[in-house]
């Protein structure tokens, strides 16, 4: 077909082949179809960082966009089903809670269900806050089904994301941009040209003298931000004083008998541990902050507690957490870890690549790269990672633990304006307010206030005016949602039946 505008964009190059540049190479290559070429370089030499395994919901959004069938994306990425995150002694020793994907109930009467627990829970009258959730209902119970279609069917109030190889993963994308056209080419970048005038990337040079240029460049290499940094010295904010884990050792182990439909997170004395179940193995990691246990001691944790046989060396890797002062500069955009590092305490990075392909389509340039176009995708990226940030930062600041430095460096630690804003709402009358790009919604905020201890010092006077008992309707919610959960099959025979890995 002919292409109507004579400035738009003919050819982009993606420098990187880890999770980032096939995700994007994927999407490009779906909404593009033949208008334009897309070139994606890669080195096998270098490869990925691959251990992002754990997902939220909107995934599927992003899968479902590309035509994608899940089972058989479950079956090729060994995957499993993710309902939440439980969180072991983070708000203080001895203690659980679960961060549920979906909702509480629902809101009843124009007043938030939490505020008739919080009303219930004064008394003395109230269920454990996870009961509400169907998430937990089922997640507790080892079981896993579709949400239902129904509204009015309280199997219909959660949502789920996947636990995956990150490697398969982006072998599958692979398969499907390659099919689409995406041209990949393997070797190693050790140069780039850019125009005098603009400062604009013109193009690649591999080691081996080959030369590719584009129009526009999506820069999906990794920490190291070969074009964004590398080339345009774009600049990072380090968030590390707010987030101080700054490493991670993984290793997989083999699967044990308990087949979670669930992350766990395991605060440790300097940092957290993930388990996270797949088909065909366990994954681990501690992520943790270098200033209070080296790399041994934290190897050594880790190992003692895996429940099953480590299958490797446990992989160290390093970070900053934080962001690149501009996510789109002049005509490279920076998708993945050459973007920032979220630590991955919510498993928010694939989804920040879902998000940046998702503007960079809503906001397609072409090759007048008008600042309008980019200055409302720094806008809107910057944040997007300032309000996820701030959700990670609550599970820091609300610990009651004093135990080791690291909970009481955390516990102590000034916090930006706009989380102290949503901690004061909620202690006062039990409030979520919400800011423009929240990922996550007020269900998720309740989940980290109420099981890290930030119990509200009053219920919302409008409950005032209504006349409910509080703890008789609760318990029938609780009721409901536990038969619901009852009435599901396990996740392993969910998966058996639907989308069992060969
Ligand atoms: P990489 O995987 O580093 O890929 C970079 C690519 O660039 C590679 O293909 C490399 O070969 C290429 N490259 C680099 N330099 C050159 C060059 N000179 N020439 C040619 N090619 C080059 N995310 C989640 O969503 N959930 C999680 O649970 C999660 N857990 C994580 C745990 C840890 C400890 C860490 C560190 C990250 C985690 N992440 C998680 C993040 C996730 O791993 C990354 O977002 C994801 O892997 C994307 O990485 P990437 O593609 O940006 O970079």
């Amino acid at each position: 077909m002919k292409q109507t505008n004579p400035r738009a964009i003919r050819s982009i190059v993606i420098v990187g082949g880890g999770t980032a540049g096939w995700m994007t190479a994927a999407a490009l290559a779906n909404a593009l179809k033949a208008h334009c070429t897309v070139t994606l370089i890669e080195s096998d030499e270098i490869g990925t960082v691959g251990v992002g395994e754990a997902t939220i919901p909107p995934i599927r959004t992003f899968n479902a966009t590309l035509g994608i069938d899940e089972n058989e994306f479950v079956r090729a990425t060994q995957g499993s089903f993710k309902l939440g995150i439980e969180f072991v002694d983070w708000g203080r020793r001895d203690h659980r809670y679960f961060h549920p994907f979906g909702t509480y109930g629902r809101d009843f009467d124009m007043v938030p269900l939490h505020q008739y627990w919080l009303d219930a829970q004064r008394k003395g009258e109230a269920p454990p806050l996870d009961d509400l959730c169907m998430a937990w209902a089922a997640a507790s119970r080892g079981k896993f089904a579709q949400p239902s279609a129904d509204p009015r069917s309280v199997a219909s109030t959660f949502d789920y994301a996947y636990h995956f190889d990150a490697g398969l993963y982006a072998r599958f994308l692979r398969t499907y941009a390659e099919a689409r056209g995406v041209v990949r080419i393997e070797g190693k970048i050790a140069d780039y040209e850019q125009t005098a005038e603009t400062g604009f990337i013109r193009s690649v040079t591999l080691e081996d003298g080959r030369g590719f240029a584009g129009d526009l460049f999506i820069d999906c290499s990794g920490f190291r931000g070969l074009l964004i940094e590398g080339a345009l010295e774009t600049g990072y904010q380090d968030w590390t004083h707010w987030l101080p884990c700054d490493r991670a050792l993984a290793v997989p182990c083999e699967r044990a008998s308990e087949f979670t439909p669930y992350t766990r997170s395991t605060a440790r004395e300097a940092g957290w541990q993930w388990r996270i179940p797949l088909q065909h193995r366990t994954g681990n990691g501690y992520v943790y902050c270098s200033k209070f246990i080296d790399e041994a001691a934290a190897a050594e944790k880790l190992l003692a507690n895996l429940d099953g046989k480590a299958l490797a060396d446990p992989k160290p890797l390093r970070f900053v957490t934080g962001r690149r002062n501009l996510f789109w500069n002049k005509n490279v955009v920076a998708i993945g870890l050459s973007g920032g590092f979220m630590e991955p305490l919510e498993s928010t990075s694939i989804h920040l690549i879902q998000a940046g392909i998702a503007k960079l389509l809503a906001l397609f340039p072409d090759r007048d790269f008008d600042p309008l176009v980019t200055d409302e995708y720094n806008r809107l990226g910057i944040a997007e990672f300032e309000r996820i940030r701030d959700f990670i930062i609550l599970h820091y600041k609300l610990t009651t633990r004093t135990d080791t430095e690291l909970w009481r460096y955390c516990g102590a630690m000034d916090v930006p304006d706009s989380v102290t804003w949503k901690i004061d709402h909620f202690r006062r009358y039990g409030r979520l307010l919400a800011r423009e790009a929240d990922l996550f919604g007020p269900p998720s905020w309740l989940a980290v206030h109420v099981g890290q201890g930030n119990m509200p010092e009053a219920t919302d006077p409008l409950l005032a005016h209504r006349g409910q008992d509080s703890a008789v309707f609760l318990r029938k919610l609780a009721d409901a949602l536990a038969r619901a959960g009852e009435g599901m099959p396990t996740h392993a025979g969910y998966i058996e039946a639907n989308c069992r890995a060969g």
